[in-house]
């Protein structure tokens, strides 16, 4: 039997981009956002598989921040805050895109993106030199927020919009990305406050508690996952770039000074967590970033190859007092820490994390997705499967009797009892068993026993593992062990 894999090499990865989004519908991973209205854009609903992966993965960097490091401490702050939050983090001033409209098709772009758009056109057509310099000279105007040379890069290179075909384009404006909403009934006097556009503000506004009570010393950490909205202009490809997203991120709270070795500590820490999902470290690489944003002293992205290329999966920034100051100045509370080693008070200068859970969640997803071709000479074949980490897989194990008759629905469902307390299982008794098997490969499920006749005369059972469909005999009382050594 030859088992091909023929992802990797799928004529148009695209095309695979498009295989892995409807997959997760047909599979109950991910759905449009109240599609039964036609969708809303960019916004995306997690299903019953889905919303498992993304907990075990949230659970997953949860457990290697906090409880792997003795001291990261997590917390869970409210998504509102007092609105003079975001005048102080300079998001109310600064937290804009540049963006220009094609003045026939009304289609707002976002400049950066428009450019790279191109660059990559130019490289799918062998002219490589040509797209890097366009990518070097887009960063050197971006970095000197230089707009009309912008402008000017746009036309000479006769950049097009996708929808029209024609180069008319505005000028370049900025636009501010934070939702804002009111908070109070509209009777009373009306408070305009903002959707948080990322979670790292909650961690701020509590750091003298958070320092207090847990009584750390510097340096430490405070990490958090939760809700960022962002009212993205160019919202697109999938879970990738949404309106309503989710942020795993830790602040790191050290000595000014020693920002250097911090930001190179963090670089090669996540990189190492990265890889620790059974990632090949091929499929990933850092972006340094040339234009800083308002808050950091150096800044590098990690990007993992998506199906659709090299893209930002976490941010590493070393914002060094920015944000602290800042609160100190707007609240008029002082953000300073005494560090008794050295006998001085100081405003600590901070490392952040930033890491999308949704964009982990598609990368997970992208490195999963296969198309087998289990061909032999005398029968075609082919499966779909999803070969997510077990420890991440939203079903451990699959029980499935052979047959609705003779006792065996009983033998499975007491494997079922067994195993449930321990690790999310399935029980499944309708179609063959080949169909099953082929159910539980799409899903990503890495074991399934299958109950027997045999089962009962020696409390025996089939063990199939997903990834290489290898079956093997093995006892009932050993079922547990064997799938739990692999999901810790
Ligand atoms: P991008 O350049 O792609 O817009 P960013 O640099 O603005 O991203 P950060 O502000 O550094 O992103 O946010 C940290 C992380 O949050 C990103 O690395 C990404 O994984 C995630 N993220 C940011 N915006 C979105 C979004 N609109 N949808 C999904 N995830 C997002």
């Amino acid at each position: 039997m030859s088992t091909t894999i023929f992802a990797a090499t799928m004529a148009n990865d695209n095309k695979k981009f498009q295989a892995i989004i409807s997959h997760c519908k047909e599979y109950g991973y991910i759905f449009p956002s109240s599609e039964i209205y036609d969708g809303l854009s960019a916004v995306y609903d997690y299903g019953e598989w889905g919303s498992e992966l993304k907990k075990n993965i949230k659970d997953y960097w949860w457990k290697s921040m906090t409880q792997m490091h003795e001291n990261i401490v997590g917390i869970d702050a409210a998504i509102f805050m007092h609105p003079t939050t975001w005048k102080a983090s300079g998001h109310v001033d600064n937290f804009s895109d540049p963006m220009i409209d094609n003045k026939d098709s009304k289609k707002r772009y976002r400049v950066d993106h428009l450019i790279e758009n191109f660059a990559e056109e130019l490289e799918e057509k062998g002219e490589s030199d040509r797209a890097k310099k366009l990518l070097e000279e887009m960063d050197r105007l971006l970095a000197a927020s230089d707009y009309e040379g912008l402008k000017q890069l746009i036309e000479q290179n006769k950049i097009k919009c996708s929808v029209s075909g024609t180069a008319h384009w505005t000028d370049i404006r900025q636009f501010n990305l934070m939702f804002s909403t009111q908070l109070g009934s509209v009777t009373e006097e009306a408070n305009e406050i903002y959707l948080r556009p990322e979670t790292a503000q909650g961690i701020f506004v509590n750091f003298l508690n958070v320092q207090k009570t847990s009584r750390l010393k510097i340096p430490f950490g405070i990490a958090q996952v939760g809700k960022a909205f962002r009212n993205e202009i160019v919202a697109r490809q999938f879970i990738f770039r949404m309106r309503e997203f989710e942020q795993m991120e830790m602040q790191y709270f050290i000595r000014p000074g020693t920002q250097k070795e911090w930001y190179a500590f963090w670089k090669a820490e996540r990189m190492k967590w990265h890889q620790s999902l059974g990632i090949g470290p091929e499929k990933f690489r850092f972006h340094d970033h040339v234009k800083l944003a308002h808050y950091a002293d150096a800044a590098c992205d990690i990007e993992y190859e998506f199906p659709i290329g090299f893209k930002e999966v976490e941010g590493i920034h070393s914002r060094t007092d920015f944000d602290l100051r800042n609160h100190q100045q707007y609240s008029k509370k002082k953000m300073q820490y005494f560090d008794s080693e050295i006998n001085q008070n100081y405003i600590p200068y901070v490392i952040e994390t930033s890491i999308g859970l949704d964009r982990t969640v598609l990368m997970v997803l992208s490195e999963a997705y296969r198309e087998e071709d289990l061909s032999t000479a005398d029968k075609q074949d082919s499966r779909v499967v999803l070969a997510i980490p077990p420890r991440l897989a939203p079903i451990k194990l699959a029980i499935l009797p052979l047959v609705k008759k003779d006792g065996l629905p009983e033998i499975a469902r007491q494997i079922m009892d067994q195993c449930k307390p321990w690790f999310r299982c399935f029980y499944e008794e309708k179609d063959t068993i080949g169909k099953r098997y082929r159910r539980m490969d799409a899903i990503g499920t890495p074991f399934c026993v299958t109950v027997d006749q045999q089962s009962k005369e020696d409390g025996t059972v089939t063990i199939r593992y997903r990834d290489s469909m290898q079956q093997d005999r093995i006892e009932i009382s050993r079922i547990k062990e064997i799938v739990e050594k692999q999901i810790f």
